[in-house]
């Protein structure tokens, strides 16, 4: 019906509609800049058929800022009128009533689908934004100064060219990442040990987990949470509260810095009795301690409780906090033993960005440099290839991907990893992206489209199954 091959030219694609792709969405339309990123065409494009929320809204664990800070996302004069059916939403008016503590992320979740929802029915009708759901990314092409994003949708292929693509499919945690982090540190896990992806267990429930960790705790086998963030002491808690009476009584930590924790200020954290650096640790913009390294509200709770007392949470489960760099004596060799007589090694260990196959246009693979805690990238999320090229006109920050710390805004120096959060995606991180993909719209085309276009032919004739001709904006 609609013909075969089907391709859309269009200036900007956003792939990927989970909480970073929304924030640079919600971003633009609060900003004034939604008329100029949709002029040349916008397509938003994503796997799922409701997007807005991606991943969060699975994790079975409370956020780690407050409800304030997400209705801080919503809160902006331009958003009044689109926001206006939130009034009557059970979910907004839960939020509100846990503006100053952490709200569960499915309630967080629930919000920020319904007020996505309203957004893309908003910028689709005033700024014919298209919106492709239920479709997937399955390829990027980067040639010359322009990329070719291939998706499939209902077992149909087709293409779009553009100027700019904004790709923030979500985080993955390769095992790899974890036995190489490791090894750097002369630390191994055995062959028949299972390293388990922290995002899997934290989206499982007590019954899930329980059914996983049946035949461990039968063996009473060794289990060992590898890594110091939130997500490890979010793993503790979970474990601990579903496996405690199915005869789980000991996990062991394995992190390679210190526990860091956070406090308003330092006054706070000296009267908590907690040392940190002054130099290092206190961000020299807010004053806080550990601002973007610590842990906040529930697993600052279960990470102060684990320091303290060596239990997790007020359950009878233990842990064992085992340094491995700079730790105190005898820790990197008890570390060493617990790894390797475990038989589950919690990976818990930072994600790295699920991307489509990228290549350029030659076949060749497109290999994105990476940094401790994600991609190698400058302030607007423009990420660096193998060979140190920029690849301008591509801009990821979402999970897996995030950012480096912006010296204005402020960090610890003691922090070394990327950023991201929903606040952030909303704020000054898609800020600068949508900064840089207007520019570079604004920029005329360097590539004659008439030679792009020859080498794409060359390109789609070693494709299988090709699909012609062409049908453009086919899903709105
Ligand atoms: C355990 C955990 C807890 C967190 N807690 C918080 C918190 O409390 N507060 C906070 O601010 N941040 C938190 N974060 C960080 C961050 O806000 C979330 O990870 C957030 O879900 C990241 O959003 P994202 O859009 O980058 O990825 P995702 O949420 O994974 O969304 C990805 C989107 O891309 C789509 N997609 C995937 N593949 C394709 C494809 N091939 N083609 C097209 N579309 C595709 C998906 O359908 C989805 O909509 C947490 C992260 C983790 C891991």
């Amino acid at each position: 019906m609609y013909g075969d091959h089907l391709e859309t030219v269009c200036g900007c694609v956003v792939g990927g509609a989970g909480p970073a792709g929304m924030g640079l969405l919600f971003n633009a339309l609060k900003s004034g800049a939604m008329p100029e990123l949709a002029k040349e065409g916008l397509i938003i494009v994503d796997a799922s058929p409701n997007p807005g929320t991606g991943r969060l809204g699975d994790y079975r664990i409370t956020a780690n800022s407050v409800g304030d800070v997400f209705l801080d996302c919503l809160r902006d004069p331009a958003l009044r009128d689109v926001f206006e059916p939130l009034e009557h939403s059970p979910a907004y008016w839960r939020i509100r009533r846990q503006a100053q503590s952490a709200p569960q992320l499915s309630d967080v979740a629930e919000l920020l689908a319904e007020a996505s929802t309203l957004v893309l029915n908003f910028i689709v009708e005033h700024y014919g934004v298209k919106l492709w759901t239920s479709t997937t990314i399955t390829e990027v092409v980067h040639e010359d100064d322009e990329y070719q994003v291939w998706v499939e949708s209902e077992g149909r292929s087709r293409r779009i060219r553009c100027r700019a693509v904004v790709l923030n499919l979500g985080g993955r945690q390769d095992p790899r990442h974890l036995l190489n982090s490791l090894a750097d540190q002369g630390l191994a896990v055995p062959p028949a040990a299972k390293v388990q992806s922290a995002d899997e267990l934290l989206r499982m429930n007590g019954v899930q987990l329980r059914n996983f960790f049946a035949p461990t705790l039968a063996r009473q086998g060794r289990v060992s949470v590898v890594g110091g963030s939130h997500s490890a002491f979010s793993v503790l808690e979970n474990l601990a509260d579903a496996l405690e009476f199915a005869g789980l009584s000991e996990v062991t930590l394995v992190h390679r810095s210190p526990i860091r924790l956070f406090y308003e200020t330092a006054e706070a954290a000296i009267e908590a009795g907690y040392s940190f650096d002054p130099l290092k640790d206190v961000c020299p913009v807010s004053g806080r301690v550990n601002r973007s390294g610590g842990l906040r509200y529930r697993a600052l709770d279960v990470g102060r409780e684990a320091l303290a007392r060596g239990h997790i949470g007020k359950t009878g489960v233990r842990v064992q906090l085992l340094q491995t760099q700079n730790g105190p004596e005898g820790q990197f060799e008890r570390a060493r033993q617990a790894l390797a007589e475990s038989e589950v090694v919690v990976q818990c260990t930072g994600y790295q960005p699920l991307l489509p196959t990228l290549t350029y246009a030659g076949g060749a693979a497109v290999s994105l440099m990476e940094v401790k805690g994600g991609l190698d990238s400058d302030p607007s999320g423009c990420p660096l290839d193998s060979n140190g090229q920029r690849l301008y006109g591509l801009h990821l920050f979402g999970l897996g991907a995030g950012l480096g710390v912006d010296p204005r805004l402020g960090s610890e120096a003691s922090f070394d990893g990327r950023i991201y959060g929903v606040w952030q995606f909303h704020n000054d991180a898609s800020g600068a992206v949508i900064d840089a993909v207007l520019a570079r719209l604004q920029q005329p085309v360097i590539q004659p489209v008439s030679l792009s276009r020859r080498l794409i032919v060359n390109r789609e004739e070693q494709r299988q199954p090709f699909l012609w001709p062409a049908l453009a904006n086919a899903q709105s």
